[in-house]
């Protein structure tokens, strides 16, 4: 899960990576402006309006504007509410106590999949895109990749001052621009990220460095060990599809697609198999969905519910091959399912097979339901749920 910005900064914060003094998180033009008011009255020289998504290049953007007043804020807050930056609508914005910058650095740490280790890059060419510094000064750019081996107990100090130096770092902050790096290998590994990125991380006019811009990803399969993890999301700013995230919090395996065949099937590889089926027959599925091995009555009406919400959905194909999940469970769960939920004009086309399967069918059979079309093999399904989803 990528974290915002200002997410970003706190987890720094609790890690001992410095940061600028907190801001406020805002919605609306009259917080950010309070905001700038309270922060400019505690002594701010200027604040810095800085919208919060879930992208780079913010600034160019115009999404970062610093103000020296709490109307120049309010004018800010009112460009940058809403402003579209690759596609992301600002919902939240930012409003931070400015910094004084005599210099701007690159530095990152990143899970280095083909080199098997942690990979952390160092630039003194900061504030810009460290892409573009790579193309066209790649010298400029020190990349190190470190064995797990070798961080067992962290980020040596030594390695750390090594991979500044080696940046050419200015000397009045290798120490503390090396000490700050360890934090950050500290942070990355503490709170599973797969990225911890300082771009900036700047250097104050008393020689000090900062995080002045945080981007932090975070590992969700280690969501587990950490408590507070899902207080990370943020309403409106996580594009988290509504299905996927209402499939998220009942436990269902769904993926979103983009085609009009609504797919349910019990097992990830079935359900695979089912996808290129329908592919095969001319057709697009609408979402991947696994019940899952034991598609319990209640699991498959709650599936099944899901996948007609998307109003993309024109038919549905049901490929159950039972296992320990039996044909008359499976067939229950489908009765279950379209009694609770109630009229819907989508066709689902059943294939079933297995454990059972006979006895699954004859129940489908005698509870005569509109909405069912039962399938032979798993080809006739597919080609049946496609020409459907065509006439609709
Ligand atoms: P990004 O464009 O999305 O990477 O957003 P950043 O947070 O990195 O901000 C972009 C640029 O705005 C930085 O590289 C700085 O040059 C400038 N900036 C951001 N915050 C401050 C601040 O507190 N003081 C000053 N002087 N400049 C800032
Ligand atoms: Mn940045």
């Amino acid at each position: 899960m990528d974290l915002v910005e200002f997410q970003g900064k706190q987890l720094f914060g609790r890690n001992a990576v410095p940061v600028p003094p907190p801001g406020t998180v805002c919605r609306t033009v009259e917080e950010i402006a309070q905001a700038a008011e309270d922060h400019l009255g505690a002594g701010a020289s200027a604040v810095v309006v800085k919208a919060q998504v879930k992208t780079g290049g913010r600034g160019k953007a115009g999404g970062v504007k610093l103000a020296t007043s709490v109307d120049e804020a309010r004018e800010h807050a009112e460009a940058i509410l809403g402003l579209d930056i690759k596609g992301h609508v600002v919902q939240v914005v930012y409003v931070e106590p400015a910094s004084d910058i005599v210099e701007e650095y690159y530095l990152s740490v990143m899970h280095d999949r083909v080199g098997k280790g942690h990979l952390v890059i160092c630039s003194k060419e900061g504030g810009v895109d460290i892409e573009e510094v790579n193309r066209t000064n790649p010298s400029a750019v020190v990349k190190r990749t470190l064995t797990p081996h070798e961080t067992a107990s962290g980020l040596k100090l030594e390695t750390a001052r090594d991979i500044v130096v080696q940046a050419a770092f200015p000397a009045e902050v290798v120490d503390s621009a090396a000490e700050l790096l360890v934090r950050l290998f500290d942070a990355y590994r503490t709170e599973d990220a797969t990225l911890a990125e300082i771009n900036p991380l700047i250097r104050r006019p008393d020689d000090s460095v900062i995080a002045l811009d945080a981007k932090v990803s975070l590992d969700a399969n280690a969501a587990f060990r950490h408590d507070g993890y899902a207080e990370w999301l943020i309403a409106g700013l996580d594009a988290d599809d509504p299905l996927e995230a209402e499939a998220k919090a009942k436990g269902i395996q769904y993926v979103k697609l983009d085609g009009s065949v609504g797919v349910l099937g019990n097992g990830a590889g079935l359900v695979m198999a089912t996808l290129d089926v329908v592919a095969q027959n001319g057709g697009q599925a609408a979402n991947f969905l696994d019940v899952g091995g034991g598609a319990s009555a209640d699991a498959m009406a709650e599936s099944l519910g899901l996948v007609l919400k998307d109003d993309r959905v024109k038919s549905v194909f049901v490929n159950i091959f039972g296992g320990i999940t039996r044909g008359e469970e499976v067939a229950g769960g489908i009765i279950e399912a379209t009694k609770r939920l109630g009229d819907f004009p989508q066709k689902l086309v059943v294939r079933l097979d297995g454990t059972n399967a006979e006895e699954g069918r004859r129940m489908l059979q005698e509870a005569d339901l509109d909405q069912v079309v039962a399938a032979a093999t798993m080809q006739e399904a597919a080609a049946t749920a496609v020409r459907l989803a065509d006439e609709a």
